[in-house]
C-alpha cells in the first residue's frame, strides 16, 4: 500500500513529515479544524462537495462553510460531510461597515439556515449586491472598459456576484492584465468604476446571527482599522468571538489577538479563509492551528432560539 492520500495535497507539496505517513487521521495531532471557508456559492472556486472532500483528504474533521452573505451551500456541504465524517458547521460571513472606512466582516456559526428573518435579510443583501454590480458595469462602460454583464453573471455561476468576478471579466475583455491590475485601475476602493457596498451596520449583523440562534465572531480583525475601538462597540452588541488564527496572519499578530480575546473573554477561533486552490497560498485549507476546543466553545455559547410559537402538549393524538 502507498501512503495515505492526505499526505500529498493537491498542489503536490508534502504536508506532513514522512514519519507521520504511518499515522491514521484518528491521531489527535492530525485532527484539523477550519472555521472559515468559501465555496462557489460566494467567491470560492470549489463546490461545497469538492470543498468538503478536499477538507476530508487533509484530515479536517470540523469545517465551517462561511460563504459571503449566503447559506445556500450549507445543505450540500453537510450531506457530503455526513458521508465523509466531517462535521460541517453552518456558517456565514456578513459584510458590514461602520460609516466611512474599512469593511467589518462578521462570521456567524451554528446558525439556523432556515430562519425566516435571516433568509429575508440575505435576500435583500443579494439584491443590493446585484444593483451595485450594475452600477460598476455602467461606470466601466463610461471609462472605456466595457464588460458584458451576462459574462460577469456566467463567471459568478450560482455564486453571489462580486468584484473578483468583475475583475475576471475585465481580464477576459483585455482591459486588465490580472486581478491586481483590474482592482488597481478600475474596481479597487476609490478607483473610477468603484461603487461602495450598501452599508450594513455590524450590530445589525450580530443581531441577525443571534436571532438565527448562532454565535457571532469578528473575522480577520486587523482589516477593521482599530481593533479595540471596534470591539468596544461590538462586544456590547453581542459579539462572542475573535478570529485569532487567521490564515494570513503571522505569529506576532496572532499573539496580539489571542491576548485581546483572553482579556475581553472572547472565544479565540481561526480559519484559513480558503477560497480554492491557487488562491493565496497562506490560505491553505486546514492550515490553521484551531482545535475542537474552539468548536465546543462556540457550541456552548449558542444563543437560545426564542420559544416556539406552537403550543406544546396538545399534539400527538
Ligand atoms: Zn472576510
Ligand atoms: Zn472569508
Amino acid at each position: 500500500m502507498g501512503r495515505e492520500s492526505w499526505v500529498v495535497s493537491n498542489d503536490g507539496a508534502a504536508r506532513e513529515p514522512t514519519d507521520d505517513s504511518r499515522l491514521t487521521t484518528h491521531d489527535p495531532r492530525l485532527i484539523r479544524v477550519d472555521l472559515h471557508t468559501h465555496s462557489t456559492w460566494s467567491d470560492g472556486l470549489l463546490s461545497p462537495t469538492a470543498l468538503v472532500e478536499e477538507a476530508a483528504s487533509r484530515g479536517v474533521r470540523a469545517l465551517a462553510l462561511t460563504d459571503h452573505d449566503t447559506v445556500a451551500g450549507i445543505p450540500e456541504a453537510q450531506a457530503t460531510g455526513e458521508r465523509l465524517g466531517v462535521e460541517v458547521i453552518p456558517g456565514v460571513e456578513l459584510s458590514t461597515s461602520l460609516g466611512r472606512g474599512g469593511e467589518i466582516h462578521l462570521l456567524g456559526y451554528f446558525i439556523d439556515i432556515e430562519a425566516p428573518a435571516l433568509l429575508e435579510r440575505l435576500g435583500e443583501y443579494a439584491r443590493a449586491r446585484a444593483e451595485r454590480m450594475e452600477r460598476m458595469i455602467e461606470r466601466l462602460r463610461r471609462v472605456g472598459a466595457p464588460v458584458d454583464p451576462e459574462r460577469v453573471r456566467e463567471i459568478a455561476g450560482h455564486g453571489t456576484m462580486g468584484r473578483p468576478h468583475l475583475a475576471r471579466a475585465l481580464i477576459e475583455a483585455g482591459h486588465a492584465a490580472d486581478l491586481a491590475d483590474a482592482f488597481d485601475r478600475y474596481i479597487g476602493g476609490g478607483k473610477p468604476a468603484y461603487v461602495p457596498r450598501p452599508r450594513v451596520d455590524p450590530a445589525e449583523a450580530i443581531a441577525l446571527v443571534r436571532g438565527a440562534g448562532g454565535v457571532a465572531v469578528l473575522a480577520h480583525p486587523f482589516s477593521v482599522g482599530g481593533v479595540e475601538p471596534v470591539l468596544d462597540r461590538l462586544v456590547p452588541a453581542g459579539l462572542a468571538g475573535l478570529e485569532v488564527d487567521y490564515g494570513e496572519y503571522g505569529p506576532e499578530d496572532r499573539e496580539i489577538l489571542r491576548e485581546i480575546a483572553a482579556r475581553r473573554e472572547l472565544i479565540a477561533t481561526g480559519g484559513s479563509d480558503y477560497h480554492g486552490p491557487d488562491r493565496r497560498t497562506a490560505r491553505e485549507l486546514g492550515s490553521v492551528p484551531v482545535t475542537m476546543a474552539a468548536v465546543e466553545a462556540l457550541r456552548s455559547a449558542l444563543t437560545p432560539l426564542p420559544p416556539s410559537p406552537i403550543p406544546m402538549g396538545e399534539g400527538g393524538r
